[in-house]
């Protein structure tokens, strides 16, 4: 079990469990990263960003283990999924596995959250057993922002991208295992959510906090942590000026606190905390 990354926050214990990594050209989520930006920000190399100066982009859940509870913050891509974008179209990882060998059988887990609806934060909420996608964790209570379903049943994702709510958000509300809540619903009296919206309307992240310790695990509320430093639009944004006020109140909130920023998509040590150095920000790991 020792492979796995973790961190223990007072009482809790937070565990990123991977499923892939791809490497993406900027333009494709972050288009105003530039090769001199990049030269400004040292600190990106070598986790953040690749040799080729490529996006690394990490695909993991995070497990919450609070007051007997266990949580999965994301279940990423899944598996035997079309999609046709890249990178995630019919994969067949060893996710289940890994998330056994770290500790936890699907049996176990008893909460499911996803920071929003988008397709690499759905995907193990179900698998495909004799041709029909049924509930992964199956005494797991999924929960889902009440906002976050509700634009996604009025907004259908056009079909070019998978039929990512059918398959993944659907069966688990058919099987009677989804509860809608608060954008600011405590899941215990340790771990809660912080609505954090405009990547998408109901975007949560989540706030874990225990011993006098805090963490944030952000979402999709930043792609890469070069958005701590400088204020760089993510071109997947529904609404990009509501995402960007967002991004602002956050660094403004969090900046040379204590508070570790666990990033949902952050590679490498995927944790750390925003720091002031001199004029600029940056992400110190
Ligand atoms: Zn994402």
């Amino acid at each position: 079990m020792g492979q796995f990354t973790r961190w223990q926050i007072g009482t809790v214990r937070i565990t990123k469990v991977q499923e892939t990594e791809v490497h993406w050209p900027w333009r494709a989520l972050v288009p105003e990263v530039t090769p001199e930006l990049l030269e400004q920000t040292p600190w990106m190399r070598p986790h953040f960003v690749d040799e080729a100066g490529k996006m690394i982009r990490s695909m993991h859940a995070l497990v919450i283990e609070s007051q007997g509870r266990t949580i999965i913050v994301d279940t990423c891509i899944g598996n035997d999924k079309v999609r046709p974008t890249r990178g995630f179209n019919d994969l067949h990882t060893d996710f289940l596995d890994q998330l056994a060998a770290a500790g936890f059988g699907t049996d176990a887990v008893d909460t499911v959250f996803c920071t929003h609806l988008h397709v690499d934060h759905v995907g193990w909420n179900t698998r495909l057993v004799d041709g029909k996608w049924v509930p992964t964790f199956p005494n797991a209570r999924h929960l889902f922002a009440r906002t976050e379903y509700d634009h996604w049943v009025a907004n259908p994702e056009p079909e070019i991208f998978g039929d990512v709510f059918g398959d993944s958000v659907v069966p688990v509300v058919e099987a009677g295992l989804a509860d809608f809540v608060d954008m600011d619903h405590r899941i215990t009296d340790e771990v809660w959510l912080e609505p954090t919206p405009g990547h998408t309307p109901g975007h949560c992240s989540v706030h874990i906090s225990s011993g006098g310790l805090d963490a944030v695990i952000t979402g999709d509320m930043t792609h890469s942590p070069i958005q701590f430093a400088y204020p760089l639009t993510s071109s997947a944004d529904s609404d990009s000026s509501v995402a960007n006020r967002t991004r602002q109140e956050f660094v403004a909130r969090y900046t040379d606190t204590p508070t570790l920023i666990i990033g949902t998509h952050f590679g490498g040590p995927t944790a750390g905390r925003i720091v002031r150095d001199g004029d600029v920000l940056r992400f110190d790991c």
